[in-house]
């Protein structure tokens, strides 16, 4: 690919003619005929014939996996976990069950949309607003801006268990959808009111079956509480959650295809655990470097939701909370949604062994983590955690308080977010100082099935490919018709 530069090197008259040549829109001949795999999330059931049906009971964790989640050395697989959901869907007006496809090994791959009933009947209205929010050039007027603004709610992602020996990420969506089903307090209605959650319960629903299966098997035994010797995800290993600029396993597929590029969230929660020796749970503000591409807002907003929820936390009672400790959000391969308008909120909790609990004597926290000590206290530190015992319970509670935390921010301040989501949008339409104008990928002499994969990759993170419609020479260099040109400055 040839970066394009508007700058000296580039006569005013070149890049004008370029403008003059690319097709507009989403032109272009798309050599990878890209088959959208998996629908959308179906419409909502028109209002009357979801009150004409009879709704069952909204079951507990209790009744469905028996067991509450954050017993001690208990899991629940994939197939008991989407029985839950399911039943929760069938008897929670506030919470749909969507079958997104199928993993690697054909097991279903879930989302839930949690919201108050209300919202959940206009779905698609809010859909297709916010839709409007995350391209600023569908917007025609300041008005019509602050309509979408004000009408709009906010669209939180939450995607768990990802690494499936973090096993507490397989439970605490349990809890987390359990509590917006049941709970009747105004701050859970608040949440309802002002935000669409889209729970992705698990990221490899694949691998919580292997890892329960092998704990199940080895409990009791000096096994117990080591992780599978399987991979838990065939293909990637651990590193499935390094997948989000190649989108090459099929769970990634599925939440691009299905929620980010359908629903265009603001805000993103992905929920992970750390070693058990270091803080009881991390939250951003991230540490330094800050990826360059990335909008300041963006950083903004980490900096303020992650430091919220540890304040929410805190307030809760909760110790050994580090922030701006440990991680950086560099690299795109994690961060996709840094580059689509969203903020993303990491969360890491300690870990037990699987579903055994460890005592961890406070001597052995590792005195040298990067960007705090967890045995010292200090402003990024406040309250370090006393040593002691560590169980499932302890990680399950930290992570659903911090989830709900999020939630509520997110509420709290739903115009807010919505503004800055259009505001980087706007500004990513208009192009950043030192961005090139345009990258152009020749059509001729290319290895076809490269440049099929390069373009599939491109229009699956949406971005916008135009085609020139006649030869073009720039830099000294001739670009005959129906080369690519990507123009930089789209959402
Ligand atoms: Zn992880």
């Amino acid at each position: 690919m040839f970066p394009l530069y508007l700058d000296a090197r580039l006569s005013v008259t070149t890049a004008r003619a370029l403008w003059l040549v690319l097709a507009m829109g989403l032109g272009g001949t798309p050599l990878l005929a890209q088959r959208r795999q998996h629908a959308a999330p179906a419409p909502a059931p028109a209002p009357g014939r979801r009150r004409a049906a009879a709704r069952s009971p909204i079951p507990s964790p209790r009744a469905v996996l028996g067991f509450e989640p954050g017993d001690d050395r208990k899991l629940a697989d994939w197939p008991v976990l989407t029985r839950f959901y399911q039943a929760l869907a069938q008897g929670s007006d506030r919470v749909r069950y969507r079958e997104l496809g199928h993993t690697t090994l054909g097991a279903p791959f879930v989302a839930l949309v949690i919201s108050s009933p209300q919202n959940l009947r206009r779905l698609d209205a809010y859909r297709l607003l916010n839709a409007k929010l995350a391209d600023p050039r569908a917007l025609h007027s300041a008005a019509e801006a602050t309509a979408a603004v004000h009408d709009g709610k906010a669209i939180v992602l939450v995607t768990s268990g990802v690494h499936s020996t973090e096993v507490g990420g397989s439970l605490t969506p349990v809890l987390l959808a359990h509590r917006l089903a049941t709970d009747t307090s105004a701050a859970t209605r608040a949440i309802l009111d002002n935000v669409i959650l889209l729970l992705v319960p698990s990221l490899n629903p694949d691998g919580v079956t292997i890892v329960t299966r092998w704990y199940n098997r080895t409990l009791g035994t000096p096994a117990e509480g080591t992780k599978p010797p399987e991979l838990y995800h065939h293909y990637a290993g651990h590193d499935d959650n390094r997948d989000w600029y190649a989108f090459t396993q099929v769970e990634t597929q599925l939440t691009v295809d299905s929620l980010y590029g359908v629903w265009h969230p603001q805000i993103v929660l992905d929920i992970h655990q750390q070693s058990s020796t270091a803080s009881r749970m991390f939250v951003p503000p991230y540490l330094d470097p800050i990826e360059p591409n990335v909008d300041p807002l963006l950083v903004d907003g980490a900096n303020a939701l992650g430091s919220a929820i540890a304040w929410e936390l805190a307030g809760l009672g909760r110790t050994g909370i580090s922030i701006n400790s440990t991680y950086d959000a560099w690299t795109p391969s994690r961060a996709y949604e840094h580059y689509h308008g969203a903020v993303r909120i990491l969360v890491e909790a300690a870990s037990a062994n699987l579903a055994s609990p460890v005592d961890v004597p406070f001597d052995e926290l590792a005195s040298r983590a990067r960007g705090y000590n967890p045995r010292e206290r200090s402003w990024n530190f406040t309250a370090p955690w006393p040593g002691g015992r560590w169980t499932l319970h302890d990680i399950v509670t930290y992570q659903s308080e911090a989830a709900y935390a999020l939630l509520g921010n997110a509420a709290r301040y739903r115009d807010r977010w919505l503004a800055d989501f259009l505001a980087i949008g706007g500004r990513a339409v208009r192009g950043w100082k030192g961005w090139p104008y345009a990258y152009v990928i020749p059509r001729q002499h290319q290895d076809s099935v490269a440049l099929a994969t390069l373009l599939g990759i491109l229009r699956r993170g949406q971005v916008e490919i135009r085609s020139a419609l006649q030869p073009v020479a720039l830099g000294g260099q001739r670009f005959s018709a129906g080369s690519y040109v990507v123009v930089l400055r789209q959402p």
